[in-house]
């Protein structure tokens, strides 16, 4: 039988006019969905990763589209570089709305043979990172008593997963350090949540090759990895304007895999 042609569902749609978001891992993947997603809602973006090239690419497509753009190379797990990108975007653009953490790394290999520099550096950029970023951008977002902030964890980070104990230690993490900064922003309106994707066509899940995607696609309900763009419309519910009262929250778009 001949499969059916399937309409790609119209995309989330929210007025980010005026808003300035800070994106990192913008670069490729779900940071660059994430980018071009809230550009093509109003928000200026700036791009954040360390591959200068690539978010050079970025920026050009997003002014192609009608939306405006920068890059900002810089290493998250790097304190220095990230005071001074949150310094250099708030100069740039003249405030600063919302802050998505999504850079991140695997180095998978069992807990025996974990060396301590593939810990260590996982570690440093799944959660120094975003903590150095929500330290930095929680100050302008205070002065103007508004923000967003959303954090991209991983269902490996909730349910585990063999092969990544620093990965999802890190992404663990994430959701301890949203929780928290949640409750001490709140009072602020400032919202921090995360977002915890399951598998999604990506270059990290192309690195696991097709032998385990396919295994993969039959453990997942919804028998599919999931789009970039499905992650950066959960991103986009969170950082609108209207989720004032939505915090301290983890939501999971995995196709039912944990659930
Ligand atoms: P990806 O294609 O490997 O992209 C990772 C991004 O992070 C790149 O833009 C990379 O840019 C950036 N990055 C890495 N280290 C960095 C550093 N030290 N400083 C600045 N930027 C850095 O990964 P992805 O699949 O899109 O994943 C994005 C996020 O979603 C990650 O946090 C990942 O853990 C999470 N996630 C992904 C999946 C999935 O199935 N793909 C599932 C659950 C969660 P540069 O190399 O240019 O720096």
């Amino acid at each position: 039988m001949a499969e059916k042609t399937v309409t790609p569902p119209a995309r989330l749609s929210v007025d980010l006019t005026g808003q300035v978001a800070i994106v990192t891992g913008a670069s490729q993947g779900i940071g660059r969905a994430v980018a071009e997603t809230l550009a093509a809602n109003g928000a200026r973006v700036a791009a954040v990763a360390r591959n200068a090239e690539k978010l050079a690419s970025l920026v050009a497509a997003i002014g192609e589209a009608g939306g405006e753009a920068k890059a900002f190379p810089c290493d998250v797990s790097n304190g220095e570089a990230v005071a001074a990108t949150v310094e250099a975007v708030v100069e740039t653009f003249g405030r600063l709305d919302i802050l998505v953490n999504n850079a991140g790394i695997t180095r998978d290999t069992l807990l025996p043979r974990m060396g301590d520099e593939e810990w260590d550096e996982v570690i440093a950029t799944n959660l120094r990172g975003p903590f150095l970023f929500m330290r930095a951008a929680s100050r302008p977002m205070m002065q103007q008593r508004y923000g967003r902030i959303v954090n991209v964890s991983s269902v490996s980070g909730m349910m585990g997963n063999p092969g990544q104990s620093n990965y999802s230690a890190s992404k663990a993490g994430l959701i301890g350090l949203t929780r928290t900064v949640a409750k001490e922003l709140a009072g602020r309106k400032i919202t921090v949540n995360a977002v915890a994707p399951g598998f999604i066509a990506s270059d990290m899940t192309d690195a696991l090759g097709p032998a385990l995607m396919d295994e993969v696609k039959k453990r997942v309900p919804a028998k599919r990895l999931g789009e970039a763009s499905e992650i950066a419309d959960a991103v986009l519910f969170l950082a609108s304007p209207s989720m004032g009262y939505l915090t301290a929250q983890v939501l999971v778009v995995d196709g039912g895999l944990i659930g």
